[in-house]
């Protein structure tokens, strides 16, 4: 992923992180990598694949809230 275009975006600067337009895309991103690596777990009943399906939908619920 290419980040420069975040350090040379003026909001993103005065945020000291992501712009609110930014944020969404860098969420966006990390989503799909995340549903890609669920979705390459072939034992669906395993805790691990468990584990995963948590961690995604823990992470849906903290980004809507902010
Ligand atoms: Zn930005």
């Amino acid at each position: 992923m290419d980040y420069s275009k975040y350090l040379q975006c003026p909001d993103c600067q005065e945020s000291g992180l992501y712009c609110v337009k930014h944020r969404r895309e860098v969420e966006a991103n990390l989503r799909k990598r995340e549903i890609s690596k669920v979705l390459k777990i072939r034992n669906i009943g395993s805790p691990q694949y468990v584990h995963a399906i948590r961690g995604l939908l823990e992470s849906y619920s903290v980004w809507d809230a902010n």
